[in-house]
């Protein structure tokens, strides 16, 4: 896939250089393009826009997304009215089950995990003092729940960790859980209700069309050119006196000078299975069991209608520049004292070049996190300098 413009064939001039066609690049560029009427050339090395939610159909035409399943789900409003100028929605809630002493329970653990996993009489009498102490429908932090003074929710809350964080976080990290940065620990909850979604959000929908479709509409704007495959040092070297706007590693744009920033890496295993569904939700759990962590099954996501159906299989690897794709910022806190010095770095660039993504940035964003710190950065500071 491929569109540059015939400005930038010309060498005409641009404005801003956008380095990555992903949530946090398309939504910068579309803004700069609309709001300032600026032209703007977004670049990508990929050979494709939209980034990691980046979908398209497999050689059995069964739609998946290249670089792990993505789920849209906000809060935001601001962003959901946002990006539903770009798409049609189709509605979707996910769950999740964890297969847990070989059972295949809801997670976050729920009312209806203790029942499918205790004796009933003890199930009732969990829940009835996990309701009691915290009140119904309440999502109650794992940890919070390991202090409590009363022993059978101390019990509840052990089991869990042991059976659904600890592990699933060993394969995940390949860390033990007390050398992640305490704020991701912080997260895991057990969840006071019967609700079987994984997340609870306001809006939650896939683009019906694809996200790729998505993109292409975001990017659509006459004076926003597209090249793909293309480097943003070649960009750069193109027009040395536009503004800058770098979604890529902030490491690799100060070539590394303070060191390389950690990442985990991610390998995935296809497999196409000769039924309509091979299990009955989005995504299966394995914190204890196997290599893999999670298997997706696409169609769940998508709603695509077909005799076959794809699962795909997600196996935690480290990452190797060049060899694999840098998923996920490791959260500790030596890699965040590892990325302080790029960040002042970054600020003393700011007027020409700014940082923003789960690249640029180096934090774990979800795709409207993404999208809302795009916004927040236009809408703060990109506007007033566009417009000077
Ligand atoms: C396995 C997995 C599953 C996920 N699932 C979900 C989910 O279910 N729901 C959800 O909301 N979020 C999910 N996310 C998070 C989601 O992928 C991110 O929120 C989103 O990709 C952030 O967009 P971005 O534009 O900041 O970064 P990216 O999408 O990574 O885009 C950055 C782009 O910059 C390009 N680039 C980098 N350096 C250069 C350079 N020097 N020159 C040119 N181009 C460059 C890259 O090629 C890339 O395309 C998931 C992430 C992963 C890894």
């Amino acid at each position: 896939m491929g569109r540059s413009g015939d400005r930038e064939r010309e060498g005409a001039m641009t404005d801003w250089i956008v380095a990555g066609a992903g949530f946090t690049g398309a939504t910068l560029a579309e803004r700069i393009a609309a709001e300032l009427g600026q032209r703007v050339l977004v670049v990508d090395r990929r050979d494709h826009l939209a980034g990691n939610a980046f979908d398209g159909a497999d050689d059995n035409g069964i739609v998946h997304h290249r670089y792990g399943p993505h789920i849209f789900h906000t809060n935001s409003r601001k962003v959901w009215d946002y990006l539903s100028r770009f798409t049609d929605w189709r509605p979707y809630h996910h769950e999740v089950l964890a297969v847990v002493e070989g059972r295949p329970v809801p997670v976050p653990f729920n009312l209806e995990s203790i029942a499918a996993l205790f004796p009933a009489f003890m199930a009732e009498n969990l829940s009835r003092r996990v309701i009691g102490e915290y009140g119904y429908g309440r999502k109650i932090p794992i940890l919070k729940m390991r202090e409590s003074g009363d022993d059978e929710i101390r019990f509840l809350a052990d089991y869990v960790y042991r059976n659904v964080f600890e592990s699933y976080t060993r394969k995940q990290w390949s860390l033990d859980p007390d050398e992640l940065d305490p704020s991701v620990t912080a997260r895991v909850p057990f969840h006071a209700s019967r609700d079987p979604r994984y997340f609870q959000d306001v809006y939650q929908a896939m683009p019906r069309a694809g996200y790729a479709a998505l993109f292409e509409r975001m990017l659509s704007h006459p004076n926003i050119e597209l090249a793909l495959g293309t480097e943003f040092d070649d960009a750069r070297r193109r027009h040395p006196d536009a503004r800058v706007i770098f979604t890529g590693p902030i490491d690799e744009y100060f070539d590394y000078r303070h060191g390389a920033l950690p990442y985990r890496s991610l390998r995935f295993v296809h497999r196409v299975e000769e039924v309509a569904f091979a299990q009955p939700v989005g995504t299966v759990n394995y914190p204890n069991d196997y290599d893999f962590t999670r298997i997706t099954e696409m169609k769940r996501l998508t709603g695509q209608a077909c005799g076959r159906t794809l699962l795909i299989e997600e196996y935690p690897e480290a990452y190797e520049s060049g060899r694999n794709e840098p998923y996920y910022p490791v959260p500790t806190q030596a890699s965040r004292a590892l990325l302080e010095p790029y960040l002042d770095a970054a600020r003393a660039l700011e007027g020409r070049v700014w940082f923003a993504g789960r690249l640029g940035d180096y934090a774990y964003y979800n795709m409207d996190q993404a999208c809302a710190r795009a916004l927040a950065l236009f809408e703060k500071t990109l506007s007033r300098v566009g417009a000077a």
